[in-house]
């Protein structure tokens, strides 16, 4: 046979027998970030692992792909339910063998009769077109092609078909055949280094390499990313050394690197020379890095940065512009362990995530530029959460159905002070202690809040059920009216008369807040727990400045004239 008669057979089939040109048959595509109403979500098997190679091309938005996912099933005769929308499905089979299913509203399904609760089952999906969302193909901030994923927060059944839900994490191994002059990023480690893909390989006939990725421990499916672009990639340096249990280096180290559009190399510097020591800060304050390497990606992702385990995505635009993006680079680092190792259990639990990742964010600059620079981040997010449109709703908002519009001041800002609030109530030792056991007990696990307040509790050896009651399940902050009066007793001592008011809306509850307030150096404990309290105080001499609730910064408040 001679190369040419070959590649008219080739283009014939791939005209009349590939799905390439059947558009037509892709179904419409979901609305994507509904709340599911069931949160056993799609609770008749649980995914392992999956297995993916996908087939991508500069010049189609089209891809090929076909996905294993190593299933245990969770019931005795299941429905196998898979969430996949708006590409066509070519073909299924369940243990090697071609399967009948229904595929409509975003869901594959199946009923498994036959199969009992702990059986493993391997289900091989083969799909193509064109992904409406997810798997986002387009011009790059330069006019080049790219491809990135996106996912947040459930736009992963957009290309890969799964069970898109935070409570089901899984490994994954990643076949990628992407056009040769791209360079390839995935979750993970680099099995090897890229080799010539086949000539039959799926996807495009464009002259490709194959990348393979794989990952070592479970991650959310949100999290399951793959970019190909012009990429260039610059190492930061080592982190974490010794203190990395998933580095595949001999040295224990994980390697942090940038990957950036060629033209954007300079003006990326600024923001990604720390990110080593950003690695090495969370480890020592939290515990060991929990996965194979850190990549900083350039990409086309909505969002300002998009924390995907172990391969974190940045807006194109901010670092093409030169910004200094450091503290979005904290803030995607710290999610490595809060978000991703941990992970929410369910969406309407993120700032068990968001509010993690914008307190530790800012806890680095504490650390690594002092108190004044650590403040400044406090008091942006308390005129957030001051200034916010969703004051009237608790951080866990069951209520909300759009999923988008949990990225709100409630679950960053106001998370974030949480955190900070009972660190200042536990003080740093029993919080760090804390939120050490909380990382250890539940990583690569997903957890809601309930498991972390248990945590904070057994550390501390007493119950928050009033702290996380009032500040994670009910709306709003204290606003506090500050009220005093002298009364002389003899020359110069006497009394002061104090009556501190909380003065929020009737819909917020009235806070319990032990603090204190201080007359320059002079401090006195109080606990404000009533609508309306008062204290007493007898000083050697009026004191000569007026009464300052909580100087030292550790409540949510605010103080109303
Ligand atoms: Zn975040």
């Amino acid at each position: 046979m001679s190369n040419i008669p070959k590649l008219i057979i080739n283009n014939f089939f791939f005209i009349f027998f590939s799905s390439y040109f059947l558009i037509g048959q892709e179904p419409k595509p979901i609305k994507a970030g509904v709340a599911p109403t069931n949160y056993d979500y799609q609770g008749n098997l649980d995914a392992i692992h999956y297995n993916l190679e996908i087939g991508l091309g500069k010049k189609t938005e089209l891809i090929e792909a076909k996905v294993s996912i190593k299933s245990v099933l969770t019931k005795n005769n299941p429905i196998m339910r898979l969430d996949f929308t708006g590409l066509k499905v070519d073909s299924l089979l369940i243990d090697g063998i071609v399967s009948s299913y229904t595929y409509k509203d975003g869901i594959i399904e199946k009923k498994l009769n036959g199969y009992n609760y702990g059986d493993t089952i391997i289900i091989t999906i083969g799909y193509s077109g064109k992904a409406d969302d997810g798997l986002i193909i387009g011009k790059n901030i330069h006019g080049n092609q790219t491809i990135f994923v996106d996912n947040w927060p459930n736009r992963t059944r957009f290309w890969l078909p799964s069970i898109d839900h935070p409570s089901d994490k899984a490994t994954v191994n990643y076949y990628i055949h992407a056009p040769k002059e791209w360079k390839v990023i995935a979750n993970g480690y680099l099995l090897r280094e890229p080799i010539k893909t086949l000539n039959d390989a799926i996807g495009p006939k464009e002259d490709r390499l194959t990348w393979s990725w794989r990952t070592k421990v479970p991650i959310p499916t949100y999290n399951m990313v793959i970019g190909a672009a012009d990429l260039e990639i610059h190492k930061v340096g080592l982190a974490a050394c010794g203190k990395a249990p998933n580095s595949v280096r001999e040295d224990g180290c994980i390697e942090v690197t940038y990957w950036v559009y060629p033209e954007d190399v300079e003006n990326a510097k600024l923001s990604f020379k720390r990110a080593g020591k950003i690695v090495d800060y969370f480890t020592d304050l939290i515990g060991p890095f929990p996965y194979e390497k850190l990549a900083n990606v350039q990409s086309s992702t909505r969002f300002g940065g998009m924390e995907n385990a172990s391969a974190i995505f940045y807006s194109e635009k901010a670092i093409s512009e030169g910004k200094n993006i450091e503290g979005t680079v904290s803030h995607e680092i710290a999610h490595q362990w809060f978000g991703d190792a941990v992970t929410e259990s369910n969406w309407h639990h993120l700032w068990l995530s968001e509010g993690f990742a914008t307190y530790f964010g800012a806890l680095f600059f504490e650390n690594a530029d002092g108190k004044k620079s650590f403040n400044k981040k406090m008091q942006n997010s308390l005129n957030r959460v001051i200034n916010s449109k969703v004051s009237n709703r608790p951080i866990i908002d069951y209520q909300e159905k759009d999923l988008f519009k949990l990225l709100n001041s409630n679950n960053y800002p106001k998370g974030g002070w949480v955190l900070h609030m009972l660190r200042g109530y536990l003080g740093d030792q029993i919080f760090f202690e804390g939120i050490r056991e909380y990382y250890k007990t539940y990583v690569h696990k997903s957890v809601l809040t309930k498991q972390f307040q248990k945590i904070m509790e057994d550390v501390s050896e007493e119950s928050l059920e009033w702290f996380f009651e009032q500040w994670v399940f009910n709306p709003g902050y204290p606003r506090f009216l500050y009220e005093e009066t002298w009364d002389s007793i003899a020359d110069s001592n006497g009394t002061l008369n104090i009556k501190i008011t909380q003065m929020q809306k009737s819909e917020w509850p009235i806070f319990q807040i032990p603090t204190e307030i201080c007359w320059s150096n002079e401090c006195k404990k109080i606990n404000l727990g009533k609508k309306i309290n008062y204290f007493k105080f007898d000083f050697d001499q009026k004191p000569l400045v007026t009464g300052i609730i909580d100087p030292k910064g550790w409540i949510l408040k605010e103080i109303v004239n």
